[in-house]
This record gives structure tokens, sequence and C-alpha cells, in this order.
């Protein structure tokens, strides 16, 4: 589904992720982890093609396309999508109303037309009884006065209804209650498929004891310097990252 091949990418002339090698394949998760600063959140912005970055080689090939081909808004219309870290509220505009204008860009982009309304009403209830979400929650203006338990719920239902191929999940640590660690994780599990994959960054180890990912990458100083399965995530809880920067020196 993804490959990124050598990829270094620049901000502001400052060179942060210094060849990363990565491939995701359908029904595959991925969980990135390491220090703060590391370039974890780079990378998710990269992939989905922020305009600060500037990526100075190698390439990142999504389902057989050259993503620096594409502006943003066409990854996501090919099935890309990021978690937002700071989501924005819209006084006036319910969830729902919200999720409706954001599934028919996507069919926009796709060449469909609007989705009937009976369908929308379908498919809403559909992905919102299966995530747990209630009516008053659909009702209300998007992301005013959330928790940051709604706010992960709003992210998860928002993924839910537009069912990407590639979901990129950046988990900052702050803010992150173990409620809202919760909703994450059910989400993920429930929107889990063998033809989809999902790239999940933490710096919480916690957070994989929840969704079970089928591979672990440290990520240090731009460079992913280890990769295994779900127990060096428990390794790396145990034992911190210090131990990886040494192997890597030696
Ligand atoms: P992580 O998500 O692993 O904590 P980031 O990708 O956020 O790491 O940051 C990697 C490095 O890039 C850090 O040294 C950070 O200071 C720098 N950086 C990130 N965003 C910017 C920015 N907008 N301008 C300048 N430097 C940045
Ligand atoms: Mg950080
Ligand atoms: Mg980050």
């Amino acid at each position: 589904m993804l490959h990124i091949n050598n990829l270094h990418a620049n901000i502001e002339d400052k060179e942060i992720l210094k060849g990363i090698n990565l491939e995701i394949k359908p029904g595959e998760v991925h969980a990135i982890m390491g220090p703060n600063g590391s370039g974890k959140s780079t990378l998710s912005s990269v992939i989905a093609g922020r305009e600060e970055y500037e990526v100075t080689n190698g390439e990142m090939i999504f389902e057989g396309e050259d993503l620096q081909e594409l502006d943003p808004e066409e990854r996501s219309h090919k099935g890309i999508f990021l978690s937002f870290q700071y989501p924005v509220e819209i006084p006036g505009v319910s969830v729902t109303n919200f999720m409706k204008t954001a599934i028919n860009a996507q069919r926009k982009a796709r060449g469909l037309e609007d989705m009937p309304a009976n369908e929308m009403l379908k498919l809403i209830r559909e992905k919102s009884e299966m995530l747990e979400i209630d009516r008053k929650f659909l009702s209300r203006s998007l992301n005013q006065g959330f928790s940051g338990g709604e706010k992960k719920r709003n992210e998860i239902f928002q993924m839910a209804m537009l069912d990407p191929k590639l979901s990129i999940l950046d988990e900052t640590d702050s803010g992150l209650d173990i409620d809202a660690l919760k909703i994450v994780a059910d989400g993920v599990n429930k929107l889990r498929r063998e033809d989809n994959a999902v790239l999940l960054i933490t710096h919480y180890q916690r957070l994989l004891n929840y969704i079970v990912p089928d591979f672990v990458h440290v990520l240090v100083d731009g460079k992913i310097v280890k990769s295994g399965g779900k127990e060096l995530a428990y390794e790396l809880e145990e034992r911190g990252y210090d131990w990886i920067k040494q192997e890597k020196a030696v």
C-alpha cells in the first residue's frame, strides 16, 4: 500500500527526516515510537503532504502513485487520513453536517454525485452505532466545548465515515487520559480490516496495550533505528530509548 524509500525532509532548511524506509501492506498496523523531537510528527505530516515540509530526497509511493505529485487534499481523497492534533471548532456546524460535507467532498473528488440523503443517514447510523456514539453527540457543534475524549470520538467517527485505506494517527503525549485512549483504541480495533492499514504514532507504550500492532518501529533522530513486533513496545517501556541509541552507536 505505502512504500517509503530513503525519505529525507526538511523544515526551515533543517533536516528532520534522514532516510526513512517503511513498507505498509494492507491489513497491517504499524506503530512508530521514539523520543520527543525524533521526527514522528514530521513523518506523519510529510506523508499527508503538509506544505511547511520540504522533501529533499527519496520517495513515497501510495498504491502505485507518487505522493509528491499530489496535494494534501488529493492524498486525502485517495484514502489517506491524518488525525488532527489541533481540531478546529466550528460553531453552528453539527458533527453530522460536518461529516456529510466531508463525505460529499470526497465523493466529488472521486467523480461521484452527492450521497443520497437516505443512504447518508443509514451510513451515519451504522457507523455511530458501531462506535457507540449517541445521537445527542451527533447534533453538537463541531469540537465546541468537546472534552479530550469527545474530540477523539469525533476523530474516530470521521475516520469511520471516510473509510480511509491508510489512517495515520499521531497521538501526542499531552491531554490524552485513559478514557480518550480507550476510545481511540476501540475505534481503531473496530475499523481494522484486511484491506486497510494504520500507522500509529505514539509516545505511549500504554496505547499499544489496547491496539496490538503488527510492527513497531523506533524513530531516533530522523531515522528508523530498530523495527520489531509488538514485543519491542514492551521492551521500550522497560528499558527506554537509550539502549537503542547506544546499540546504534556501536
Ligand atoms: P516528534 O513528533 O517525534 O516529537 P517532531 O516531528 O515534532 O518530533 O519534531 C522533530 C524536530 O523538528 C524537532 O527538533 C522540532 O523542534 C523540529 N520542528 C518540528 N516542527 C518545526 C517547525 N514548525 N519549525 C521548526 N522546527 C520544527
Ligand atoms: Mg513532539
Ligand atoms: Mg509528535
